[in-house]
């Protein structure tokens, strides 16, 4: 059952405690740092104060409180079985995102999201989705807090993974395949390429230019920005926690899954936290995948969040805002560009990348779901298997926190697809 009593009060904002402050967005025209008035018209004005903020403890309001309590908090599960099947000395534990009502967690960003757009009067919500966990999770926000949806879907995954689409439905939302003839942005891209596998880039211009021309509209972004990260912590401050609960002092190091880099920041941004004050040497990793390595291939440096160059200059790892990459299963990790604080934390030397491939993150994956039970999301898989490897070369015990992100029971055909044989 959920413990809402141990549901943080206070989001955890890391902008506040760094040495070194990261560097701001830019005016997409002026290149001069953005004001709060620049970002009005995209989003609410809550979410607007916390992505310049740099306090470092957020207080999360009670609605909010609330509809986490209906969820969270989630578990921390000691993985022995897999350790056994590894045959490592590591003691690993498993922070589970998958127990939230679409499966990830995205939900934890998208209920706040919901929230402070709802606070000042906004009727109709615009997003993006890769494989449709964004879209689902804010569909189900929205219908909580009233709030009209339409969602842009990648094409790629709009055809291949028709299942959140129906989710996203059956909570109200309305899904576009993206491009789509509806925006500028969209025939653009059509009319250069009309077989486009779509991308996350161009979803978001989508999106972006609806909500700028409807007054009572506002864009929402699952991951990224300074806000999607704070929301996020709710994560790592809950497993800070349950790991001492566990009789364990610290992580000796976190692996997550890292796409636009939320759920991994959210997960580690309150163990590095400890590190920040002194109180533990805690390793951080960013698995991503090799056909997306932001990380580990792109380059530092300020670039847009979308390919019509409508959002904020943000300095990130980026792989450039016209990258597609190639379709993989882990839709969600399928994004040119990674979170400006973690880019910054990666920088400062608190994570480092590590670039998983496809197949060997299905390896790790199968080996987890026959060991544990849970079937990890094909995103969750590439931190996953950087654990299992990482586990295997130890020969002295250590403390393994993995973030498992979500899980794929809506990915079963991307397993069927690695169980065939069809993956390279
Ligand atoms: C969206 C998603 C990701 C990637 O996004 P981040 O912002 O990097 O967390 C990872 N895992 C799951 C299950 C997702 O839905």
């Amino acid at each position: 059952m959920p413990d809402a009593q141990s549901i943080p009060t206070h989001w955890y904002n890391i902008a506040g405690d760094l040495d070194v402050a990261p560097p701001p967005h830019l005016h997409p025209g002026t290149r001069e740092p953005v004001t709060a008035d620049d970002l009005a018209p995209l989003f609410a004005s809550g979410l607007i104060e916390q992505e310049l903020s740099t306090e470092t403890d957020i207080a999360i309001p009670e609605p909010v409180r609330e509809a986490y309590a209906s969820y969270r908090t989630t578990p921390l599960i000691r993985a022995r079985s897999f350790e056994k099947a590894l045959g490592t000395p590591a003691r690993i534990y498993v922070k589970y995102e998958g127990v939230s009502p679409v499966g990830s967690h995205k939900v934890n960003s998208a209920v706040a999201q919901a929230y402070y757009n709802s606070l000042d009067g906004v009727t109709r919500l615009t997003t993006e989705t890769g494989a449709g966990q964004w879209g689902s999770a804010l569909a189900f926000a929205c219908a909580r807090f009233g709030i009209d949806l339409e969602v842009w879907q990648v094409r790629a995954s709009y055809d291949a993974k028709p299942y959140r689409r129906f989710l996203i439905e059956t909570y109200g939302g309305t899904v576009h395949a993206s491009p789509s003839e509806l925006t500028e942005a969209g025939r653009a891209v059509l009319a250069r390429d009309p077989g486009t596998p779509g991308s996350l880039g161009i979803a978001v211009s989508e999106a972006v230019e609806v909500a700028v021309k409807d007054p009572l509209a506002r864009y929402t972004l699952g991951s990224v920005l300074n806000h999607v990260v704070l929301h996020q912590t709710v994560i790592g401050l809950e497993a800070v926690e349950q790991l001492r609960a566990a009789g364990e002092d610290n992580a000796d190091i976190v692996f997550g899954c890292a796409g636009g880099g939320s759920n991994l920041a959210g997960l580690a941004f309150p163990f590095i936290r400890e590190v920040l004050h002194d109180r533990a040497k805690t390793r951080v990793v960013a698995a991503e995948p090799t056909a997306c390595p932001s990380i580990t291939q792109g380059r530092y440096r300020y670039d847009h969040g979308d390919i019509a160059g409508l959002t904020p200059l943000l300095k990130m790892h980026t792989l450039g805002q016209d990258f597609i990459p190639d379709p993989i299963h882990a839709g969600g990790l399928r994004y040119h560009g990674m979170a400006p604080l973690l880019s910054h934390t990666v920088e400062l030397g608190y994570v480092e990348g590590r670039a998983v491939r496809q197949t060997d993150a299905f390896a790790a994956a199968v080996e987890f779901a026959r060991n544990e039970g849970i079937v990890p999301a094909p995103e969750a898989s590439h931190a996953i298997a950087a654990a299992a490897e990482y586990a295997r070369g130890l020969t002295e015990p250590e403390v393994i926190v993995i973030g498992l992100s979500g899980h794929g029971q809506l990915d079963l055909p991307a397993y069927d697809a690695y169980l065939s044989g069809k993956l390279v």
